[in-house]
């Protein structure tokens, strides 16, 4: 090891920066969010430094360096642009055994600043020896994405237990046992998804029971957005790879299936119209009694569970038989093939109000409230509208919109098998016949349609159709 990697208590402590730009103020923020006593020797302030002298956040001594300055300091800091500056503070710190780091400048630093990913009072900190500042910002990046936002919170439950836990557990390997199943288990995803005071109890009652009693299992009912893996979320994907059984649908693309934890068991419920190969009470009922083995289960859905995913009514089951959950947001097929198909769902000109209904046919009509939907100034999403597309565009012309009307239908949006077919109320039944499109289809009917042909960005790659298509059954 190049360096000798250690966190250092400042608080308290007087700190010296020498420079007063933008780079100088960074370090700052770093010295002062660690508690440090802040002194910037400068001949002048950046914006954000005069901001922090103003408020008495830190001491201003407005000089060009000279040794003194550093009387007192426990570390310095030099982050002026000019090298003949720094080289000197460097000098002074390093012959009164002053920790020094020059910024961007390794040769005078005796210390280096790592990227840190703060989870206080958990710090990760990345260091590439000073050898390329990017790559270990870049690492920082991708931790970033591993570790939750409130993993912080999970330290501080556990420093408030640690005794409790040492009073029950008196050898050291019990100890580490316990702890690892808490991290990894129920109690950590309490604290991860909020709920602290669930987290606490269920960790007073784990310290006492005994250490044979059958492990809680759990479900994260789980959006897993339109179909491409990209627009997972930070969370999705955390509970994707640690879940020991993935229970997902048709609507789920095998490049999201993919990111599932490998060895986890993997169980299709696909549905599909008229062809469901479980019945939603199945499903729920499978749900519970994996999560009742000790199970932690993943209902991985298509888009966002709340919105036409049937998902609360999988949680009512899993609430009356006692068995905790936690529901991951997606992103819904409306926002997401919107988004990919360069058609804004709301503008300032065309439409101040968006409503999401589904098509679904029942006995060859929609059972739908045309008037609303027919009303100027909005823009509809239809869901699951593919079959009942020539039904859904006449009534909606019956009801009061223009045949003129724009509109779309998008097949397999975000994905690289994605097609736009754009057209009106009158010709699009026609055009998506035409077109022959795969399931599934968002279909968006408003003036925001015409803005497509400007706005489309997304190119998907032709020549991959089909290598995307989604799973089997469809
Ligand atoms: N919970 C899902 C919707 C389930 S209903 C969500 O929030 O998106 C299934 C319907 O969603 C499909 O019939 C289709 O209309 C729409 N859909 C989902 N993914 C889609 C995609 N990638 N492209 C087009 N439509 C999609």
């Amino acid at each position: 090891m190049e360096f000798l990697p250690i966190f250092f208590d400042i608080k308290g402590q007087p700190c010296c920066v020498i420079g007063g730009g933008d780079v100088a103020a960074r370090k700052v923020a770093m010295l002062l969010h660690s508690g440090g006593k802040v002194t910037v020797v400068a001949p002048q302030l950046c914006a954000t430094l005069k901001g922090d002298a103003d408020k008495g956040i830190i001491t201003y001594v407005q000089e060009t360096f000279s040794p003194e300055h550093l009387n007192q300091a426990v570390i310095a800091i030099a982050a002026t642009n000019d090298r003949a500056v720094n080289k000197r503070v460097s000098e002074v710190a390093k012959a009164h055994h002053i920790p020094v780091n020059v910024v961007d400048d390794p040769e005078f630093c005796s210390f280096i600043m790592p990227s840190v990913i703060d989870r206080s009072p958990v710090i990760v900190a990345v260091s590439t020896g000073g050898a390329s500042p990017v790559l270990a910002r870049l690492l920082r990046a991708r931790l970033e994405t591993l570790v939750p936002a409130s993993y912080g919170r999970l330290a501080s439950l556990a420093e408030k237990f640690r005794g409790k836990v040492k009073q029950h557990f008196s050898e050291s390997g019990q100890r580490r046992i316990f702890w690892e199943k808490v991290f990894q288990g129920p109690i950590a995803e309490m604290i991860f998804a909020g709920q602290e005071e669930q987290a606490k109890g269920a960790l007073e009652k784990a310290i006492t029971e005994s250490a044979d009693t059958p492990p809680q299992g759990e479900v994260y009912l789980v959006g897993g957005g339109p179909g491409n893996p990209d627009l997972l979320t930070f969370r999705a994907l955390r509970l994707m790879q640690q879940a020991d059984v993935i229970v997902y649908d048709n609507l789920v693309t095998p490049q999201v299936l993919e990111l599932t934890r490998r060895d986890a068991d993997r169980i299709f419920v696909g549905k599909q119209r008229a062809n469901h190969a479980m019945r939603q009470e199945e499903i729920n009922e499978l749900l519970v009694k994996l999560a009742k083995e000790g199970k932690r289960v993943l209902r991985l859905k298509g888009g966002d569970p709340f919105i036409f995913g049937r998902g609360g009514e999988e949680i009512e089951t899993l609430s009356a038989n006692q068995v905790p959950f936690q529901v991951v947001p997606g992103i819904t097929a409306a926002s997401g093939v919107a988004s990919y198909a360069g058609i804004p769902l709301t503008h300032r000109d065309y439409a101040q109000a968006c409503v999401f209904v589904t098509g679904h046919l029942k006995d060859g009509t929609m059972d739908l409230d045309w008037d609303m939907l027919a009303r100027p100034n909005q823009t509809v999403v239809i869901y699951m509208g593919l079959l009942g597309l020539p039904v859904l565009c006449q009534q909606l012309i019956t009801h009061g919109l223009t045949p003129s009307t724009p509109a779309a239908i998008v097949q397999q949006g975000t994905t690289p098998s994605q097609r736009v077919v754009t057209g009106t109320l009158e010709s699009l039944p026609r055009l998506a016949t035409d077109a022959r499109l795969k399931p599934p289809t968002l279909i968006i009917v408003g003036k925001v349609v015409s803005l497509q042909s400007k706005l489309a960005w997304f190119k998907p790659d032709q020549g991959s159709e089909g290598n995307f298509a989604l799973t089997r059954n469809n």
